[in-house]
């Protein structure tokens, strides 16, 4: 299943961060089949890898962004980190966790300076777990990817490793590549059987990193849970930037966004109350409400041959739901 060219690159990574995989208890992740769909009389078999389960909360995808960055940190002997996020970062929630567990220490920028005095539940956990938070206004906040800017911040500190927003890096791409690889048995066999992969996106990488771990002869979508025309392709430009090979078919939707980033319509509240109490799966209000309405969608409006089968990524997020999104 693997691709030939990842193995070698990855190996020297993957050893660094298997310690850390086990001192942080990550679990391996598995695939159960959704009955959902073909209850609404879709003949469309789904099945669902659930990275949600393999850690309470260093959750989803984001394990598998952060690990090799990890690995790199320790490689480099950094003695601190740096990452960047909104006041509702699932990044920067999973983060704060590893690097407590992992005794490291974490600074975050944080994007609003109005949550400096009162702190949502998300920065509440982060001040709790020995982050330390610096507040910037939006403006500041939008030169998080400048040179000058992080070269300015590195300056503070000659130990730092900086991890970009989301994990939206080179490493975080061969990371999330890694997500199937300790797939066994039933498991295995599903991800062999599945004709399309989905999976919801921010920045995207972890749609181009695992389009990347599979083989072309599998489609992989993307649900977008931002607003934008300008998006798909700015994702297909960063796939030639990061793997410069020939991939299979790569393809993103942008129509499921509910509003824009942080919004839901009252069609996909709706559609997350009736799937939750249908399937006892929960969903996040920020991602995967997203990917799953969309899904519904496009099966409703015949996209998906007869027989389909469809594996959907549930990357996580959960604990968004603190936040009054989903409220109605
Ligand atoms: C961060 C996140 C995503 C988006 O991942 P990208 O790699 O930025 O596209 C998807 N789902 C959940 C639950 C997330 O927390």
């Amino acid at each position: 299943m693997q691709n030939p060219f990842y193995q070698p690159l990855i190996s020297d990574f993957e050893s660094l961060a298997t310690p850390m995989r086990e001192a942080l208890c990550i679990g391996v992740p598995v695939i159960e089949p959704c009955s959902f769909f073909q209850s609404k009389g879709l003949d469309l078999a789904v099945d669902v890898l659930r990275l949600d389960a393999v850690h309470p909360i260093i959750s989803g995808n984001k394990w598998y962004k952060l690990k090799f960055n990890l690995a790199q940190a320790k490689a480099a002997g950094a003695s601190e980190l740096l990452s960047f996020g909104g006041p509702w970062s699932n990044h920067l929630h999973a983060l704060a966790f590893a690097a407590k567990q992992l005794d490291i220490k974490l600074n975050v920028i944080i994007r609003g300076e109005e949550w400096r005095d009162k702190p949502n539940a998300l920065l509440a956990d982060l001040q709790s777990w020995g982050a330390q938070l610096s507040f910037v206004s939006r403006q500041t906040y939008r030169r998080r990817n400048s040179a000058d800017y992080l070269h300015k911040l590195a300056a503070k500190s000659p130990n730092i490793y900086l991890i970009p927003e989301g994990a939206d890096n080179f490493l975080g791409f061969l990371g999330i590549g890694t997500v199937f690889n300790q797939l066994a048995g039933d498991c295995a066999e599903r991800l062999l059987a599945a004709h399309s992969v989905a999976i919801a996106c921010g920045t995207g990488n972890s749609l181009i990193g695992i389009r990347q771990a599979l083989p072309s002869s599998k489609r992989v979508l993307g649900v977008s849970a931002l607003k934008g025309d300008w998006y798909e392709a700015s994702i297909q430009q960063k796939m030639w930037r990061y793997w410069p090979l020939p991939t299979g078919k790569l393809q993103v939707f942008s129509d499921y966004h509910g509003g824009g980033f942080g919004k839901l319509s009252p069609e996909i509240k709706n559609f997350v109350h009736e799937f939750e109490t249908n399937t006892q799966l929960l969903l996040d209000p920020i991602y995967t409400a997203k990917l799953f309405y969309g899904v519904y969608q496009l099966a409703q409006h015949g996209y998906f041959p007869p027989g389909h089968r469809l594996l959907l990524v549930h990357s996580g997020g959960l604990q968004g739901r603190r936040s009054p999104l989903l409220d109605s």
